[in-house]
């Protein structure tokens, strides 16, 4: 199989899809950016890379930082974020409350805003700079010093924010922030504005396809860590649609209202995709059906 032929035609294909779903619009910056863009790019595990499309433009990533996030708490905390936020699927958007209130304010999962609240504000205690953290974590593992925050997204999504905001305080309440509310959500948005391309975060997420080893060839996570994040991503990556989503392609995936889509085939690859435009459920509609098509194709999936 020629990997490179098989990205082309994927991004080939999935064209005429480029006009379907809507592009986030609830963060002002993010509604301009135009629905036709598309990327992808494979990273094997062992060093080749391959890609197509706009895999080389960089994107904001949103909650696809959550990902990275999580792994650098288990990388100091190991488990002790549990106690803190559970891993259910919510089966609810990405940023409803509804739960958090009914659940005495641990979140269901880390990949939802509130889980991912909690997970930063953690991030914030252990670091001091959580935002930073994440940041120095992707440079490293994508071997690109010039991956950093868009500043416009970060305000644009601070000015517009009234759910994180009501959501930070609502877990304030239940004693489930170590921080202010204020530097929380000031290093969440700075997190999820970070910008990216489709290569540099394929380089940055094959860690979780590597059983957790690091660019550097060094243990960053233990292997148990990295199959409870894919397991994680597995289940609650998605948003609501993680069902769907395992269904279609197979895989571990997270994905940003950003349009991008990062997925895992342990010990093989990390495949990232990016399309703007996105589903009812928040997915990019075309991301979705590349990576269907990609595994379907490889038969790199874990099922
Ligand atoms: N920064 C976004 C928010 O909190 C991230 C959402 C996402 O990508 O799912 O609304």
């Amino acid at each position: 199989m020629e990997l490179q032929a098989v990205v082309d035609e994927i991004v080939h294909e999935v064209q005429p899809m480029l006009g379907e779903g809507a592009v986030a619009s609830y963060i002002p910056s993010l509604g301009q950016v135009p629905a036709g863009n598309f990327g992808m790019c494979v990273a094997m595990s062992d060093g080749p890379v391959c890609g197509a499309g706009q895999w080389q433009d960089p994107f904001s990533i949103q909650s696809i930082s959550k990902v990275f996030s999580l792994a650098l708490v288990m990388s100091y905390d190991y488990d002790s974020i549990w106690k803190r936020v559970f891993r259910e699927p919510s089966g609810t958007p990405f940023n409803s409350m509804l739960q958090l209130e009914a659940d005495n304010g641990i979140p269901r999962n880390p990949f939802i805003n509130a889980g991912a609240l909690v997970v930063t504000d953690r991030l914030l205690t252990l670091t001091g700079d959580a935002a930073g953290s994440v940041r120095g974590l992707l440079r490293k593992e994508s071997g690109n010093p010039a991956i950093d925050f868009d500043d416009e997204v970060a305000a644009s999504e601070a000015q517009h924010g009234h759910r994180n905001y009501a959501m930070a305080h609502l877990l304030a309440s239940y004693g489930n922030l170590e921080n202010p509310v204020e530097l929380v959500l000031e290093n969440y948005f700075k997190q999820c504005s970070l910008r990216m391309s489709c290569e540099d975060l394929a380089a940055a997420s094959r860690f979780l396809a590597r059983h957790g080893v690091s660019a550097g060839g060094t243990p960053f996570l233990s292997p148990n860590q990295s199959k409870r994040i894919n397991a994680v991503m597995l289940t609650c990556g998605t948003y609501d649609a993680a069902g769907e989503f395992a269904y279609r392609v197979g895989l571990p995936g997270k994905s940003g209202v950003g349009g991008g889509i990062v997925a895992i085939v342990p010990g093989r690859c990390a495949v990232t995709v990016w399309g703007p435009a996105l589903g009812p459920n928040g997915n990019s509609v075309a991301g979705i059906a590349a990576l269907d098509a990609f595994t379907t194709r490889t038969g790199w999936s874990i099922f």
